[in-house]
């Protein structure tokens, strides 16, 4: 890539805002990277008269080499206008209004350059009390829509009609640098929208770059305002973080800038100066086991990872219901489990058909040791079996001990044929082998019951 003595057309917009424009001949993004969809609503835009240009991550990440998760899309055409131009055309979003291109299941996102106006993040709810649609669709210039944006790597442009790259913030250099470099003062822009911290360090993890120092250096402190944001923004953001591929690499960033204590209160006691506790080494394990299915291609499922990363504190408060009021395990799990939750959904909405699953998951480790007569074959045959068993070789490994044991009884189990799966069910002790026959015995002794 040529560096910015090769580019022309070099004027001061505003601020620490440069724009350098990059030729076709200067860069390294071919139109044959970008995909068809994203080419077809670039140059339908482009021909009918607007500015047309691929932004953000696209751009960022085919200068990268990488593949782009998805296409974003920038113009000077207003939403209406885009509504025109294609019949698979939705407008969404209320307090800034987005078009959506439909091809099936991909999407293309076109977006209106936005113009300056104060942030209206605070003022959300006292928009819709009063019913009005506050005006946020503040259109802007090209120039403007670039400074709003989050980091200079994300602020590069390309244009469809002659295939130029407009940096508007070193983004160029930056990328070469390997520098996560905030847009404008770091103060200003993360009290503007605090989600912009957990933003720098998915991308330092994501694309290991370093985060440049004055845009590092307010996140400690700032930190605590990622509290004032919607929980289901900050639900979102937490898969982004956690469950894109490098959730290992972020989870440390966060932590060591004390933005993963935000997202996570109930955990935060549980973080050590030496990273060993066994909710640590918990994170560690399923972390890096959710990076490793991503790698390979393979489904991950969000209520797994947070069953996991709040199993220990849940236990905790379990073991503390257990002698203060006396409950038994299951009560006292189940009971610790509704309050962990309701706890957690607070700072990151996980929905409920997430939350049912982590339930099922962390009775499942209750249920796990108790394989006598058929219930081990029963267990079996649930549904959460499989996530229950992966949890507990998990739990096995931080724990060692009966619970380690416990996992490799029934990792033997499950391969095992029947002959075998019966000599283990049956090895399990003359006691307990009884107490499962006595069960099965007296639903029948019930059965003659004429005197109620
Ligand atoms: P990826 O999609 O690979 O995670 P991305 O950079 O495309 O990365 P998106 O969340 O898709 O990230 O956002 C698209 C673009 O919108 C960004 O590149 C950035 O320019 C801008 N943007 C997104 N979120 C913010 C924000 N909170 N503040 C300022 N600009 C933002
Ligand atoms: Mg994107």
């Amino acid at each position: 890539m040529n560096k910015t003595e090769n580019s022309k057309n070099v004027h001061e917009v505003y601020g620490d805002i440069a724009l350098h424009v990059y030729s076709r001949e200067e860069h390294t993004v071919s139109r044959q990277k970008i995909s068809d969809n994203a080419l077809k609503v670039l140059y339908r835009l482009h021909n009918a008269g607007y500015e047309a240009y691929l932004v953000g991550g696209g751009v960022r990440d085919l200068l990268l080499g990488e593949q782009p998760k998805d296409f974003d899309i920038a113009t000077n055409a207003t939403p209406e206008q885009i509504k025109t131009l294609f019949r698979n055309c939705r407008l969404i979003g209320r307090r800034f209004r987005l078009a959506h291109i439909m091809f099936g299941r991909d999407i293309i996102e076109v977006a209106t350059f936005r113009g300056h106006h104060q942030e209206q993040e605070k003022n959300v709810s006292q928009q819709s009390k009063d019913g009005m649609l506050l005006r946020d669709n503040v259109y802007g210039s090209i120039d403007e829509d670039a400074e709003r944006r989050d980091f200079s790597i994300n602020a590069m442009y390309y244009n469809i009609g002659d295939y130029s790259i407009h940096d508007y913030a070193g983004g160029i250099e930056d990328l070469e640098d390997r520098i996560i470099r905030l847009i404008g003062e770091p103060e200003v822009r993360y009290r503007e929208d605090p989600v912009r911290m957990l933003r720098a360090t998915r991308f330092a993890a994501k694309l290991d770059f370093d985060i440049e120092e004055d845009t590092a250096a307010p996140i400690e402190e700032l930190a605590p305002l990622l509290r004032d944001i919607p929980s289901a923004r900050l639900y979102e953001e937490s898969l982004k973080l956690l469950q894109a591929g490098c959730g290992l690499e972020t989870y440390h960033l966060m932590r060591e800038y004390n933005l993963f204590q935000q997202l996570f209160p109930i955990i935060a006691p549980h973080l050590t100066s030496d990273y060993a506790s066994n909710t640590e080494q918990m994170l560690d394990l399923v972390l890096d086991a959710t990076d490793q299915r991503i790698e390979e291609g393979k489904r991950v499922n969000p209520a797994f990872m947070f069953a996991a990363m709040l199993w220990y504190p849940m236990m905790e408060h379990a073991v503390k219901l257990m002698a203060s009021q006396n409950l038994s395990d299951y009560d006292a799990v189940m009971e610790a489990s509704n309050i962990i939750l309701d706890e957690q959904v607070k700072s990151t909405a996980i929905p409920r058909r997430h939350t049912a699953t982590i339930r099922e998951i962390w009775q499942l480790q209750l249920r796990l040791p108790r394989r006598t007569g058929k219930r081990a074959y029963r267990l079996m045959e649930l549904n959460k079996f499989r996530a229950g068993y992966d949890f507990l070789e998990m739990r096995g490994e931080i724990e060692g001990g009966e619970v380690a044991e416990l996992a490799s009884w029934w990792n033997t189990f499950q391969t095992a044929g029947r002959n075998m799966r019966q000599a283990m069910v049956n090895d399990l002790g003359g006691a307990s082998t009884k107490s499962g026959n006595r069960r099965r015995r007296s639903p029948k002794s019930k059965k003659p019951k004429s005197s109620q």
